[in-house]
């Protein structure tokens, strides 16, 4: 257990999402760094799909790129489908947009977090700010529940909140790279009510963290879930919350959401932050 309480804590939407989901999960794998080992074709894949991330972001920076798509047939045949699929968006910048960068991190205190968020691509002109993020998924989930996703939620919210674009400005596109023959776009707009709703329940989910950390660093757990909850069916930690009579198996869907999780453990610590007005 952690001895001294953080002053600020750095939440990203994975960790959110973790809390809400369960919040002793969220102890186990954010507070104390629990982990099962990666299954080595799953670590394969994720360090494939990170692959895929840099190239994307090297192209965007101008950098030659081909060397690295010759060295791996996956990522070429990923690059192509993209660059046939989205031409407008791997374009070099145009005077058009006021601002155009890849990877851009931004961050957002609330109470004593420091909530944050790493765009893969975010286009900016006058009158809009779009957010782009791509995946190597091969199943993308519905519109309803892209919309749900704390991804989506926090990446606008923390928009809206550290810009001068409206709700209504803001949109948030995905890019499923592998999903069937074509790529797959998903575009969400954002709006006044969707960023109402996330703050309340950013306000609701973050006081009760407080609350559950004051107990915490008291020697306490996090709560669990309740006995038979289907969760724990799938969950790495159900041994440790003695919820082992359930079934281990981890179907795809929790593979993916476990990856998210693990891919928002990313350090974020070194990337730094640029300022976005409208002109
Ligand atoms: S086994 Fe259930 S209660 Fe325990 S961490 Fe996992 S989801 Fe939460």
């Amino acid at each position: 257990m952690l001895s001294t309480q953080p002053q600020l804590l750095r939440l990203s939407q994975g960790q959110l999402h973790l809390l809400e989901i369960c919040p002793r999960q969220f102890q186990h794998a954010y507070l104390e760094q629990l982990h099962s080992p990666t299954e080595p074709e799953r670590q394969e894949y994720r360090e494939l799909g990170s692959r895929f991330h840099l190239l994307v972001q090297q192209q965007e920076m101008g950098l030659p790129i081909d060397s690295f798509l010759q060295a791996e047939p996956q990522l070429q045949t990923w690059m192509k489908a993209f660059a046939d699929a989205a031409p407008e968006i791997l374009a070099s910048a145009t005077d058009s947009y006021i601002f155009r960068e890849s990877e851009h991190y931004r961050s957002l205190q609330v109470q004593n977090y420091l909530l944050t968020v790493v765009y893969d691509l975010l286009i900016a002109d006058n009158q809009k700010a779009q957010i782009f993020d791509w995946k190597t998924y091969p199943q993308p989930p519905n519109q309803r529940q892209l919309e749900q996703n704390w991804q989506t939620r926090l990446y606008t919210y923390v928009l809206a909140e550290t810009s001068d674009y409206l709700p209504e400005e803001i949109s948030m596109t995905y890019w499923f790279i592998q999903s069937q023959q074509r790529p797959q776009i998903i575009k969400l707009n954002y709006s006044t009510a969707q960023h109402h709703q996330t703050g309340d329940k950013l306000m609701q989910l973050l006081s009760k963290l407080t609350a559950w950390l004051e107990i915490y660093y008291c020697g306490e757990d996090f709560p669990q879930l309740p006995e038979g909850s289907k969760a724990c069916q799938y969950c790495q930690f159900a041994k440790r919350c003695q919820r082992t009579h359930t079934n281990f198996e981890m179907t795809s869907a929790v593979k993916s959401f476990q990856n998210a999780v693990d891919n928002n453990l990313l350090n974020l610590a070194s990337i730094q932050e640029v300022s976005l007005e409208k002109k």
